[in-house]
């Protein structure tokens, strides 16, 4: 039997939703982590600090007595954004950061910004205050491929964002390619990247495996087995640049298993297992700490956490619980198509 104890993670990209959802899905991520970044795509989105407290006390109060959890707080950049308001929310300490959807490019991404030009002087605030800009990094334009999107975006806003910007603190989440692997390798000091268990775990195969496979679509969609590696290899580096943001997002199956099947992927429950294996699988386990505890608070100027976790290799293939209960309805929890054998003590 092998085992680590490790500084308590973070989940610096996180998806709550709220109401029923909220309540099923909190505990599955305050079990594991200390803090998250939590995503303001609600319908309506959070766009200023009153609705930012309320949401954090809606979760707040979904978060287990046992656990010790900090949830930190997100504003959705529209293009009519009050430049004042969110230097507030932000003073305040109401939220942490701003993110930016390119209008429709995932779930409850309507109101994103359709031109990045028009919130140019909202980032040069953000940029003087101190405030991180989290992008979800894919164009949204029909004639892009949708394998392609990503990469397209490097190279048509975001580089034109960080030349502009170098002082503006950004996270390019949930990366899915080699070209932003190298993008941020290369990049400014202020820009670091966010990567997923299972863009870590699978690559594109995995949505057509002798059928189609909702479970496994998410945005930016799972991309080629070159890019998977290339992430992996980001991901075990130890490089402080990389870190993880599970981008855990639940749809309820009925939503999943449907003719137009909902993006996300929900993966709280056995992040952390799974990434042990995937580490072990590369003769990395050392690194583990480095990516899901440690390089994610330097990025956000943030201390470690004083808590630890253990984590314990067992004989026996770990079985996952299959679903969360919600209603009559339940939630898909991601299972990835090799085994594992580690687990959270105690849980
Ligand atoms: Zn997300």
């Amino acid at each position: 039997m092998e085992e680590i104890d490790i500084i308590k993670p973070d989940d610096w990209h996180v998806h709550f939703r709220d109401n029923e959802i909220l309540k099923a899905v909190v505990p599955e991520t305050t079990r594991h982590f200390r803090r998250s970044i939590v995503m303001p795509n609600l319908l309506p989105p959070i766009i200023n600090a009153e609705q930012a407290l309320n949401y954090k006390k809606e979760i707040e109060n979904a978060i287990p007595q046992s656990d010790n959890f900090e949830p930190f707080m997100t504003i959705y950049l529209t293009e009519n954004i009050n430049k004042d308001e969110l230097k507030f929310a932000f003073d305040e300490k109401a939220v942490f950061a701003a993110k930016l959807y390119p209008a429709g490019a995932t779930t409850n991404s309507d109101s994103g910004v359709k031109d990045i030009s028009k919130i140019m002087t909202t980032l040069e605030t953000m940029a003087k205050i101190g405030m991180p800009l989290l992008i979800h990094g894919e164009v949204t334009d029909k004639k892009i491929d949708v394998f392609d999107r990503e990469r397209v975006f490097i190279d048509e806003k975001l580089d034109n964002i960080c030349k502009k910007f170098p002082e503006l603190k950004i996270t390019l989440e949930h990366i899915t390619t080699k070209d932003a692997v190298d993008y941020v390798n290369d990049g400014n000091k202020n820009l670091a990247a966010s990567i997923t268990p299972h863009h870590l775990a699978l690559n594109r195969n995995a949505l057509f495996v002798g059928g189609i496979r909702p479970h496994n679509y998410c945005l930016p969609i799972l991309k080629r087995e070159i890019h998977r590696k290339s992430l992996l290899k980001a991901a075990i580096s130890g490089n402080k640049k990389f870190f993880l943001g599970t981008d855990t997002a639940p749809h309820l199956k009925i939503d999943k298993e449907n003719a137009c099947g909902c993006a996300g992927i929900f993966n709280a429950t056995y992040c952390l297992a799974i990434l042990a294996q995937i580490f072990d699988n590369e003769k990395s386990i050392d690194k583990l700490e480095n990516f899901v505890s440690k390089n994610g608070a330097f990025h956000y100027n943030l201390g470690l956490n004083k808590e630890k976790i253990k984590l314990r290799k067992i004989q026996e293939k770990v079985v996952f619980r299959r679903y969360v209960n919600v209603g009559n309805d339940k939630i898909k929890i991601f299972e990835p198509d090799f085994p594992i054998y580690w687990r959270v003590d105690n849980y």
